[in-house]
Protein backbone atom coordinates (compact mmCIF):
# COMPACT_ATOMS: atom_id res chain seq x y z
CA UNK A 1 0.00 0.00 0.00
CA UNK A 2 1.61 3.12 -0.89
CA UNK A 3 0.72 6.58 0.28
CA UNK A 4 -1.41 8.08 -1.98
CA UNK A 5 0.61 11.68 -2.21
CA UNK A 6 -0.68 14.87 -4.15
CA UNK A 7 2.46 16.53 -5.75
CA UNK A 8 0.41 19.09 -7.65
CA UNK A 9 -0.79 22.53 -6.31
CA UNK A 10 -2.26 25.42 -8.26
CA UNK A 11 -1.17 28.29 -6.52
CA UNK A 12 0.25 32.09 -6.64
CA UNK A 13 2.85 33.18 -3.71
CA UNK A 14 1.29 35.73 -1.80
CA UNK A 15 -2.04 35.58 -3.56
CA UNK A 16 -5.01 34.11 -0.97
CA UNK A 17 -7.25 31.22 -2.22
CA UNK A 18 -10.66 30.82 -1.39
CA UNK A 19 -10.50 26.74 -1.01
CA UNK A 20 -13.72 26.32 0.40
CA UNK A 21 -17.04 28.29 2.05
CA UNK A 22 -14.87 28.88 5.29
CA UNK A 23 -11.05 28.64 4.21
CA UNK A 24 -8.78 30.82 2.29
CA UNK A 25 -5.09 30.05 1.88
CA UNK A 26 -2.16 32.21 1.22
CA UNK A 27 1.31 30.85 0.07
CA UNK A 28 4.31 32.22 1.25
CA UNK A 29 7.28 31.96 -1.09
CA UNK A 30 9.98 30.08 1.48
CA UNK A 31 9.82 26.43 -0.64
CA UNK A 32 12.46 23.89 0.73
CA UNK A 33 13.01 20.50 1.23
CA UNK A 34 10.78 20.64 4.21
CA UNK A 35 8.31 23.18 3.11
CA UNK A 36 7.72 22.13 -0.20
CA UNK A 37 6.14 25.06 -2.37
CA UNK A 38 6.00 26.98 1.36
CA UNK A 39 3.74 27.79 3.87
CA UNK A 40 0.40 27.50 3.39
CA UNK A 41 -1.03 30.31 5.99
CA UNK A 42 -5.18 29.89 6.49
CA UNK A 43 -7.62 32.53 6.89
CA UNK A 44 -10.78 31.48 8.29
CA UNK A 45 -14.30 33.41 8.03
CA UNK A 46 -15.51 36.45 6.68
CA UNK A 47 -14.96 40.34 8.41
CA UNK A 48 -13.75 38.93 11.66
CA UNK A 49 -11.23 36.05 10.96
CA UNK A 50 -9.06 33.67 12.31
CA UNK A 51 -5.45 33.14 10.99
CA UNK A 52 -3.63 29.66 11.52
CA UNK A 53 -0.14 28.66 10.96
CA UNK A 54 1.16 33.14 9.93
CA UNK A 55 4.27 31.31 8.73
CA UNK A 56 7.92 32.49 8.67
CA UNK A 57 8.96 35.59 9.76
CA UNK A 58 8.83 37.19 5.97
CA UNK A 59 7.23 41.08 5.43
CA UNK A 60 6.00 40.16 1.90
CA UNK A 61 3.88 37.60 3.80
CA UNK A 62 3.16 39.33 6.44
CA UNK A 63 1.94 42.56 3.50
CA UNK A 64 0.12 39.38 1.47
CA UNK A 65 -1.89 38.49 4.56
CA UNK A 66 -2.34 41.75 5.52
CA UNK A 67 -3.81 42.86 2.09
CA UNK A 68 -5.79 39.17 1.99
CA UNK A 69 -7.68 40.36 4.87
CA UNK A 70 -8.17 44.09 4.18
CA UNK A 71 -11.26 45.26 5.10
CA UNK A 72 -11.47 42.65 7.89
CA UNK A 73 -10.55 42.27 11.69
CA UNK A 74 -8.19 39.08 12.89
CA UNK A 75 -9.62 37.84 15.86
CA UNK A 76 -7.65 35.18 16.71
CA UNK A 77 -3.92 33.27 15.20
CA UNK A 78 -3.43 29.84 15.70
CA UNK A 79 -0.03 28.29 15.68
CA UNK A 80 0.26 24.44 15.39
CA UNK A 81 3.70 24.07 16.52
CA UNK A 82 6.71 26.13 17.49
CA UNK A 83 8.97 25.40 13.63
CA UNK A 84 10.17 28.36 11.74
CA UNK A 85 8.46 27.89 8.99
CA UNK A 86 5.14 27.78 11.01
CA UNK A 87 5.25 30.40 14.22
CA UNK A 88 7.60 33.50 13.95
CA UNK A 89 5.46 36.21 11.67
CA UNK A 90 2.55 35.31 14.82
CA UNK A 91 4.13 38.16 16.77
CA UNK A 92 3.99 40.66 14.00
CA UNK A 93 0.97 39.95 12.75
CA UNK A 94 -0.60 40.45 16.29
CA UNK A 95 1.14 43.24 16.92
CA UNK A 96 -0.63 45.09 13.73
CA UNK A 97 -3.85 43.47 14.43
CA UNK A 98 -4.14 43.27 17.79
CA UNK A 99 -5.35 39.32 18.01
CA UNK A 100 -3.90 37.33 20.14
CA UNK A 101 -2.03 33.84 19.31
CA UNK A 102 -3.03 30.81 20.38
CA UNK A 103 -0.98 27.26 20.95
CA UNK A 104 0.79 25.35 22.97
CA UNK A 105 4.01 25.86 24.70
CA UNK A 106 7.46 23.39 24.69
CA UNK A 107 7.03 20.61 27.15
CA UNK A 108 9.11 18.05 26.33
CA UNK A 109 13.18 18.06 26.48
CA UNK A 110 14.32 19.66 23.84
CA UNK A 111 17.70 19.76 21.71
CA UNK A 112 17.97 22.23 18.71
CA UNK A 113 17.65 20.55 15.40
CA UNK A 114 20.36 19.90 12.80
CA UNK A 115 19.47 22.24 9.39
CA UNK A 116 19.71 19.80 6.93
CA UNK A 117 17.27 17.82 8.13
CA UNK A 118 14.06 19.76 9.92
CA UNK A 119 12.74 23.25 9.47
CA UNK A 120 14.29 24.64 12.54
CA UNK A 121 13.23 25.60 16.09
CA UNK A 122 11.54 29.19 16.90
CA UNK A 123 12.30 28.54 20.39
CA UNK A 124 10.94 32.09 21.34
CA UNK A 125 7.81 31.35 20.47
CA UNK A 126 5.06 31.66 23.72
CA UNK A 127 1.32 31.71 22.66
CA UNK A 128 -0.55 34.45 24.65
CA UNK A 129 -2.81 31.79 25.19
CA UNK A 130 -2.26 28.08 25.80
CA UNK A 131 -5.05 25.52 24.43
CA UNK A 132 -5.73 22.89 25.82
CA UNK A 133 -6.55 19.33 23.96
CA UNK A 134 -10.26 19.36 23.72
CA UNK A 135 -11.20 23.03 23.62
CA UNK A 136 -13.29 24.84 21.55
CA UNK A 137 -12.31 28.36 20.54
CA UNK A 138 -15.89 30.13 19.33
CA UNK A 139 -14.15 32.19 16.78
CA UNK A 140 -16.94 34.53 14.86
CA UNK A 141 -19.30 32.54 13.11
CA UNK A 142 -17.40 28.69 13.92
CA UNK A 143 -15.54 27.60 16.26
CA UNK A 144 -11.68 25.85 16.43
CA UNK A 145 -11.44 22.65 18.42
CA UNK A 146 -7.70 22.37 19.79
CA UNK A 147 -6.31 18.39 19.04
CA UNK A 148 -3.21 17.67 20.49
CA UNK A 149 -1.52 15.27 18.18
CA UNK A 150 2.13 14.92 19.97
CA UNK A 151 4.66 13.36 17.48
CA UNK A 152 6.37 15.83 15.04
CA UNK A 153 7.02 17.68 17.65
CA UNK A 154 5.98 17.36 21.10
CA UNK A 155 3.43 20.31 21.27
CA UNK A 156 2.21 19.91 17.97
CA UNK A 157 -1.76 20.94 17.66
CA UNK A 158 -4.01 20.30 14.93
CA UNK A 159 -7.58 22.44 14.98
CA UNK A 160 -10.49 20.88 13.97
CA UNK A 161 -13.61 23.33 11.61
CA UNK A 162 -16.76 21.77 12.83
CA UNK A 163 -18.63 23.58 10.64
CA UNK A 164 -16.64 21.71 7.77
CA UNK A 165 -15.64 18.68 9.32
CA UNK A 166 -12.17 20.02 8.19
CA UNK A 167 -8.37 19.71 10.30
CA UNK A 168 -5.88 21.90 10.06
CA UNK A 169 -3.06 19.76 10.14
CA UNK A 170 -0.12 21.08 10.44
CA UNK A 171 3.04 19.12 9.58
CA UNK A 172 1.11 15.92 11.28
CA UNK A 173 -0.51 14.92 8.17
CA UNK A 174 1.06 15.96 4.97
CA UNK A 175 -0.36 15.39 1.32
CA UNK A 176 2.92 15.83 -0.21
CA UNK A 177 5.22 14.13 1.90
CA UNK A 178 5.91 12.43 5.31
CA UNK A 179 6.28 14.12 8.24
CA UNK A 180 9.52 13.85 9.84
CA UNK A 181 9.99 12.77 13.43
CA UNK A 182 13.55 13.49 15.24
CA UNK A 183 13.87 12.83 18.94
CA UNK A 184 14.22 13.93 21.29
CA UNK A 185 11.17 16.33 20.60
CA UNK A 186 10.02 13.91 17.71
CA UNK A 187 8.32 10.64 19.36
CA UNK A 188 7.80 7.64 17.50
CA UNK A 189 5.23 6.29 19.62
CA UNK A 190 2.84 9.52 20.13
CA UNK A 191 3.21 9.42 15.93
CA UNK A 192 1.06 6.60 15.94
CA UNK A 193 -1.36 7.37 18.50
CA UNK A 194 -1.88 11.05 16.94
CA UNK A 195 -2.33 9.11 13.40
CA UNK A 196 -4.72 6.84 15.01
CA UNK A 197 -6.67 9.90 17.14
CA UNK A 198 -6.93 11.65 13.97
CA UNK A 199 -8.44 8.60 11.91
CA UNK A 200 -10.95 8.42 14.32
CA UNK A 201 -12.23 11.54 14.25
CA UNK A 202 -13.69 10.48 10.35
CA UNK A 203 -12.99 14.47 8.97
CA UNK A 204 -13.69 14.81 5.44
CA UNK A 205 -10.58 17.52 4.51
CA UNK A 206 -7.30 17.93 5.82
CA UNK A 207 -5.68 21.28 4.88
CA UNK A 208 -1.66 20.60 5.69
CA UNK A 209 0.40 23.62 6.27
CA UNK A 210 2.50 22.55 3.25
CA UNK A 211 0.72 21.23 0.25
CA UNK A 212 -2.58 20.56 -1.33
CA UNK A 213 -5.76 19.21 0.82
CA UNK A 214 -6.05 15.76 1.22
CA UNK A 215 -9.92 15.01 0.44
CA UNK A 216 -9.90 11.37 1.41
CA UNK A 217 -8.25 11.15 4.44
CA UNK A 218 -9.38 7.84 5.68
CA UNK A 219 -7.33 5.73 3.43
CA UNK A 220 -4.62 8.48 2.90
CA UNK A 221 -4.11 7.88 6.81
CA UNK A 222 -3.65 4.44 6.57
CA UNK A 223 -1.57 4.18 4.23
CA UNK A 224 0.60 6.90 6.30
CA UNK A 225 0.35 4.64 9.09
CA UNK A 226 1.27 2.13 7.46
CA UNK A 227 4.34 3.34 6.06
CA UNK A 228 5.56 3.38 9.59
CA UNK A 229 4.65 -0.03 10.65
CA UNK A 230 6.24 -1.46 7.54
CA UNK A 231 9.65 0.22 7.94
CA UNK A 232 9.35 -0.65 11.79
CA UNK A 233 8.89 -4.41 10.72
CA UNK A 234 12.15 -3.78 8.20
CA UNK A 235 14.36 -2.01 11.49
CA UNK A 236 13.23 -5.65 13.32
CA UNK A 237 14.25 -7.38 10.29
CA UNK A 238 17.91 -5.54 10.44
CA UNK A 239 18.13 -6.55 14.58
CA UNK A 240 17.17 -10.08 13.73
CA UNK A 241 19.88 -10.14 10.86
CA UNK A 242 22.54 -8.72 13.74
CA UNK A 243 23.04 -5.49 12.03
CA UNK A 244 22.72 -3.30 15.94
CA UNK A 245 23.74 0.21 14.83
CA UNK A 246 21.56 2.73 13.17
CA UNK A 247 24.53 3.81 10.19
CA UNK A 248 24.69 0.39 9.54
CA UNK A 249 20.75 -0.17 8.41
CA UNK A 250 20.65 3.40 6.72
CA UNK A 251 22.71 1.60 3.68
CA UNK A 252 20.49 -1.75 3.70
CA UNK A 253 16.76 0.29 3.89
CA UNK A 254 17.45 3.11 2.62
CA UNK A 255 19.83 1.86 -0.66
CA UNK A 256 17.48 3.40 -3.68
CA UNK A 257 17.52 6.64 -1.97
CA UNK A 258 19.50 9.73 -2.45
CA UNK A 259 22.54 10.00 -0.42
CA UNK A 260 22.12 13.74 0.55
CA UNK A 261 18.59 12.50 2.67
CA UNK A 262 20.59 9.19 4.78
CA UNK A 263 21.23 11.97 7.48
CA UNK A 264 17.38 12.40 8.25
CA UNK A 265 16.73 8.58 7.47
CA UNK A 266 19.15 8.00 10.36
CA UNK A 267 17.04 9.90 12.90
CA UNK A 268 13.92 8.89 11.59
CA UNK A 269 15.40 4.88 12.28
CA UNK A 270 16.57 6.66 15.78
CA UNK A 271 12.71 7.43 16.44
CA UNK A 272 11.86 3.92 15.35
CA UNK A 273 14.33 1.96 17.68
CA UNK A 274 13.97 4.21 20.61
CA UNK A 275 10.23 3.16 20.02
CA UNK A 276 10.81 -0.33 19.90
CA UNK A 277 13.15 0.26 22.84
CA UNK A 278 9.74 2.25 25.06
CA UNK A 279 7.08 -0.87 23.61
CA UNK A 280 10.05 -3.78 25.10
CA UNK A 281 10.80 -5.00 21.73
CA UNK A 282 14.60 -4.14 21.58
CA UNK A 283 17.49 -2.98 24.47
CA UNK A 284 19.77 0.03 23.45
CA UNK A 285 20.71 3.52 24.75
CA UNK A 286 18.82 6.67 23.32
CA UNK A 287 21.71 8.02 21.42
CA UNK A 288 22.23 7.73 17.43
CA UNK A 289 25.08 6.14 17.94
CA UNK A 290 24.40 3.53 20.37
CA UNK A 291 23.79 -0.80 19.95
CA UNK A 292 20.48 -1.91 19.55
CA UNK A 293 19.30 -5.54 19.71
CA UNK A 294 16.24 -7.24 19.77
CA UNK A 295 14.94 -8.88 22.95
ZN1 LIG B 1 7.36 21.27 11.52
Amino acid sequence: MSIPFIKTLDFQYGVPAQISPLVRRVIANNPGPFTFFGTGTYIIGHGNVAVIDPGPDDDAHLTALLAATKGETITHIFVTHPHLDHSPLAAKLSAVSGAKTYGKSEKLGHKPIDANTEEGDDDGFRPDIEVNDGEKIACHGFDLEAIFTPGHTGNHVCYALPQENALFSGDHIMGWSTSVIIPPDGDMSDYLDSLDKVAARDFATLYPTHGAPITEPAPFIAAYKQHRVTRENQVIECLRQGTTKIIDMVPILYANVDKRLWPAAARSLHAHLIRLVKIGRAIGGVNLGDNYHLI
